[in-house]
């Protein structure tokens, strides 16, 4: 018996994820162990660190069809795009889970409502894909490797985000250069919560970066389809892989990477990190770096370990405070954003968010 599974987007980008090697070594959904093995102790069972689940949920009535079969149809906009050799069938415990991986049960946390939606019901298994259109523009580590190796560049630093550029991030940006032949912006453009900035907003921030400012650096500019988590330090590691994937040799994890409101301590996933890569070789170099200010007596932006000023000479960059100015259509001072970033978003109108 043939039974088919229309997947909704996102698993389809898992799917073109796992088949390009974004997610390797993953070469399908994950089974029961490697599943619960990456919960409870963030390691494959290879050995390998993965902090993050990437499974497939089914719904009840095709959970039980699937748990008699061997293999299961894929398809897309009912267009079958590959199939999966099933490994097995599992159930899992979501609350106790969501708890292991977001470090909270709290419903107000975006990444936890999400999974809360989905399915217990879960198979796992090696995907075919037999519909090589599906992986047409999309985010290939075969094309960025051989890219930097055709730009000879030994070093690149990749750079996550779900914002447009500020100052602190053009610092983040500027150090990395400093100590790599190259730095490797790559926005993730997948699910964003309602209210985060859109994809238009962030690219075209970018675009105008750098043509005004980046000209002619080593810079390599690309978009990330994957969902944001907001798992905070778990996805901080997770992403780091994603771009060891991509050939990066760096990756620079700043404050609250991969966070949301105040689930997480400012340097939590930097913590975290330092404990896997004192334990673990995760193939990819971290540049963990202290939070960037603008300091008025040092006129220029610095962190806590290049300026040791009292409180009443500094400035936070402040990503909600920027994003309220723009929302109202107003440049933030110069000294936060450049005026071509913030003009290029402002004039967005009804787009520069995700709406709800
Ligand atoms: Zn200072």
């Amino acid at each position: 018996m043939k039974i088919n599974y229309e997947l909704n987007e996102e698993l389809l980008q898992d799917c073109i994820n796992i088949a390009t090697g974004l997610f390797y070594p993953l070469s399908g959904f994950m089974n029961s162990s490697d599943y619960h093995s990456v919960v409870n102790k963030m390691l494959l069972n290879n050995g390998e660190v993965w902090t993050i689940p990437i499974s497939l949920d089914l719904d009840y009535h095709t959970y039980m069809q699937v748990v008699e079969a061997t293999t299961l149809d894929l398809s897309y906009n009912h267009n079958t795009i590959g199939y999966m050799e099933i490994d097995d069938c599992y159930i899992v415990n979501i609350q106790e889970d969501i708890l292991k991986i977001f470090g909270t049960d709290d419903e107000n946390h975006p990444g936890v409502a999400k999974e809360l939606k989905r399915d217990k019901y879960r198979v796992g298994g090696k995907i075919v894909i037999i519909d090589e259109n599906i992986l047409n523009n999309s985010l290939d580590p075969k094309d960025t490797k051989a890219y930097f190796k055709s730009k000879n560049w030994n070093t690149i630093a990749g750079f996550q985000t779900r914002n447009p550029i500020h100052k602190a991030h053009e610092h983040l940006q500027r150090v990395a250069l400093e100590v790599c032949d190259a730095l490797f912006i790559n926005p993730l453009v997948g699910w964003k919560k309602a209210g985060d900035f859109s994809e238009e907003a962030v690219v075209n921030g970018y675009n105008i970066m750098i043509k005004e400012y980046y000209t002619n650096l080593n810079i390599y500019f690309d978009t990330l389809k994957t969902p944001m988590r907001y798992a905070g330090p778990k996805e901080a590691i997770f992403h780091a892989i994603i771009r060891r994937n991509l050939g990066c040799t760096h990756f620079i994890m700043g404050r609250d990477h991969a966070g949301v409101g105040d689930f997480y301590g400012k340097y939590e996933a930097q913590e975290l990190a330092r404990k896997i890569i004192s334990n673990y070789d995760i193939g990819i170099e971290l540049l963990l770096l202290s939070e960037p200010y603008f300091c008025t007596k040092c006129s220029q932006i610095v962190s806590d370990k290049t300026c040791n000023h009292s409180i009443e000479y500094i400035q936070k960059i402040s990503g909600t405070q920027i994003r309220s100015m723009l929302a109202q259509g107003q440049r933030p001072n110069e000294v936060f954003m450049r005026p071509e970033v913030a003009d290029s978003i402002i004039k967005l109108k009804d787009d520069k968010f995700i709406k709800g």
